[in-house]
């Protein structure tokens, strides 16, 4: 008998590894047998003993300034950094200047990502708003699908999502051209919104009868993605917490799968479910799937748990987990409440910054071969 993740009986799966769990932690090889991804070291991203790219705070914020890794001693000769708080304010301001400093470059045909993981809460809307934001302000077009019927996307981007405003579900169920439904998001410039109503909610049972039901998404995006007249560079599917037809959609229209992964117990519990659908879409459905971006999520380096998680997916998958983790961050939280991302509600907070780092990490590492 298998274990539902697909690990041996009597083998928690990943959640063994951690403290507070009966059972020995399964061999790395086991954990993750299904992966569709090769398990053997392609490159390391991290340098062996390379401190978090996600730090310091913002002296105003009030994040924690306990909860925040060791800075690294960047401060220019002549500064006081005999504080923490010095130190931390040093560190910001060489996030901020590396960031300025860098010019993203922008793909010449659209990336389309799918962000993915069955779990509930693990950041999924966040990092999708996020990255999105962070792109769009880089200079990016950028389109967000907001897939999940909560629409908890389409809020944090303040676009109107009422029952009777035009959403994807008319994309998918009524072929209504995207064109017509998306909507610019007051955040940036060039950052737009297909919205998720509560009709949605009951789409994955109306797709079951409908021609095409897997396709769906995939032919109206590509239809509006070839015809419109002013490019996107990306594009971002925010998944419902499920592995159900709207998932299944996304996976089809996407090339690249991101997986968010919350640096918490139970985290890994379900990957290996996850991976080997993405698996079986990329034979039968979509053989350009791939998984490309794996990010860290809800990072507190005052537990070891989290970076014995960070360690745990970085041994695992080296080629795929960005640098960039994103801190467990008050800031990060509060932002979809005021209809904004974190970018722009406040956007030297240390959340910010991190999302910056990581929207330009992936663009500088580009689509895969
Ligand atoms: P999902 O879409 O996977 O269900 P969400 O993005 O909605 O997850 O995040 C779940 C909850 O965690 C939300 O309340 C969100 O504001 C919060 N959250 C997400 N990322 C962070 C973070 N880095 N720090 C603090 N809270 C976060
Ligand atoms: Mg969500």
């Amino acid at each position: 008998m298998k274990h539902p993740d697909g690990f041996p009986a009597g083998n928690p799966g990943p959640k063994g590894s951690y403290p507070g769990s009966p059972s020995t932690p399964p061999p790395a090889s086991a954990q993750f047998s299904n992966s569709s991804i090769p398990s053997e070291p392609l490159h390391a991203l991290v340098e062996p003993g390379q401190a978090p790219a996600a730090r310091p705070a913002q002296p105003a914020s009030s994040e924690s300034v306990a909860s925040r890794p060791t800075p690294r001693s960047s401060v220019p000769s002549g500064f006081d950094d005999s504080t923490p708080l010095a130190r931390e304010l040093s560190e910001i301001g060489r996030r901020r200047q590396a960031l300025a400093a860098e010019k993203s470059p922008l793909p010449s045909s659209p990336r389309v990502f799918t962000v993915a993981n069955q779990k509930g809460g693990v950041g999924k809307t966040t990092t999708t708003v996020n990255l999105a934001a962070a792109l769009a302000r880089g200079g990016a077009r950028v389109l967000v699908i907001d897939l999940d019927p909560q629409g908890n996307a389409s809020t944090a981007l303040g676009v109107e999502h009422r029952s009777d405003t035009p959403s994807v579900y008319d994309v998918i169920i009524n072929d209504e051209p995207i064109a017509e439904i998306l909507q610019k998001s007051p955040e940036f410039e060039a950052l737009y919104c297909l919205p998720a109503t509560i009709h949605l909610a009951g789409a994955e049972i109306e797709l079951v009868s409908l021609v095409a039901r897997e396709q769906r998404l995939r032919t109206s995006l590509d239809k509006f993605l070839a015809e419109t007249t002013e490019p996107f560079h990306y594009v971002f599917i925010d998944c419902p917490p499920s592995l159900g037809l709207l998932t299944i959609n996304a996976f089809v229209a996407a090339r690249e799968v991101l997986i968010p992964i919350q640096c918490e117990y139970y985290a890994l519990e379900g990957l290996s479910q996850l991976l080997n659908n993405i698996k079986l879409i990329e034979r039968h459905l979509n053989p350009v799937l791939k998984v490309s971006t794996i990010l860290l999520t809800m990072y507190d380096s005052r537990t070891n748990l989290a970076n014995q998680v960070a360690d745990d997916v970085r041994n695992h998958f080296p080629k795929e987990v960005l640098k960039t983790l994103i801190p467990r961050s008050v800031r990060i939280s509060e932002a979809p409440s005021y209809g904004q991302s974190v970018i722009s509600y406040d956007p030297s907070s240390p959340g910010s910054l991190s999302y910056l780092e990581a929207a330009a990490e992936i663009a500088r590492r580009g689509a895969p071969e």
